[in-house]
């Protein structure tokens, strides 16, 4: 298949490098030449524009930072560039508001766009093994998913339109909320005198177990390999997941939902970004902790 590739950033870069594996063309651009470099040493066909990218595609796949930047290139350089009857693919994480408003764009025009966020990171992404949740139609689903089955191990019909985005800023509402209060945790065992591989063969096999400690435990040396064990970093940005509970909170407000875990995890991840860690990684919290 002939599928244009847009943002080829730290996640999209490997995403695309797995669509070359499984097969198909790709014709990739970004508006980092660095990053289209990257893609195109991946096998990837480089652009200088999207909208040639996009011309001749039977499939586009996006993955940018966030809903504005998806709103204007797929305004501007998607739509009535690309073939009649393409499908499109938005698996950035961004508001719900706008998710459905673009997909509604599209289908105006005559495509079938859907929303296709990730779970999984840039381990994922380069491992062809992200979680996709997709929100869109039917049969817009069953198109979509060998493609995303290429870069994903689960591929989750979420429902319509926004669908996908919901699912996504509610499970890592979920992730912020755990991770904030396993480091608390951690921080409260070390103070009381608990040694942390001990309260972690405790917690882990008791009511206190969450991926967050098992899978991504913020304490170095402890449970499996995580970012803590490589100085936090070049696992998942303290500022992206400020973004998402971002996200996550005004779709609170906007439906009448009080978030107060969620709000408090958005304050302290805003706090540690302030203070300079936006790039770290979301786990190196503990720090402001212990
Ligand atoms: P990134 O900043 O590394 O990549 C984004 C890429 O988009 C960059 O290469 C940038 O140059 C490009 N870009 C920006 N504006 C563009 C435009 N107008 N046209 C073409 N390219 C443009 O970010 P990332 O970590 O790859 O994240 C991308 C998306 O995936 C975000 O929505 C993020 O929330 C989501 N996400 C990230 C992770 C993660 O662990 N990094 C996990 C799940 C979801």
């Amino acid at each position: 298949m002939i599928i244009a590739f847009i943002g080829l950033g730290n996640m999209g870069g490997g995403m695309a490098a797995n669509l070359v594996k499984a097969g198909h063309t790709v014709r990739a651009f970004d508006l980092s030449e660095a990053a289209l470099e990257r893609a195109a040493a991946h096998g990837c066909t480089p652009f200088t524009a999207a909208r040639e990218a996009v011309a001749g595609a039977e499939a586009v796949v996006s993955m940018l930072p966030n809903g504005a930047i998806v709103r204007a290139v797929y305004t501007a350089d998607v739509f009535g560039q690309v073939p009649a009857g393409a499908l499109l693919l938005d698996c950035s994480t961004i508001d719900v508001a706008t998710a459905r408003e673009v997909a509604e764009a599209a289908a105006a025009q005559g495509y079938t766009m859907l929303d296709a966020p990730v779970s999984g990171g840039i381990g994922g992404a380069n491992a062809g093994t992200l979680t996709f949740m997709v929100g869109g139609t039917d049969d817009g689903f069953v198109r979509a998913e060998p493609i995303l089955k290429a870069m994903g191990k689960a591929v989750i019909h979420a429902g319509a339109p926004g669908a996908g985005q919901a699912a996504k800023i509610c499970n890592n509402m979920i992730l912020g909320g755990t991770m904030i209060v396993t480091c608390e945790a951690f921080a409260l065992a070390e103070k009381l005198g608990l040694d942390l591989q001990t309260f972690y063969d405790i917690s882990s096999v008791s009511s206190g177990q969450s991926w967050s400690m098992t899978s991504y435990c913020p304490v170095p040396g402890v449970g499996p390999q995580s970012p803590a064990d490589n100085g936090y970093q070049g696992g998942f940005a303290a500022g992206l997941m400020l973004k998402d509970l971002r996200l996550a909170l005004e779709a609170g407000a906007a439906t009448g939902v009080p978030l107060a875990i969620g709000g408090r995890a958005a304050e302290l991840f805003a706090a540690f970004a302030e203070q300079g860690h936006g790039n770290t990684d979301f786990s190196g919290i503990i720090e402001t902790m212990r």
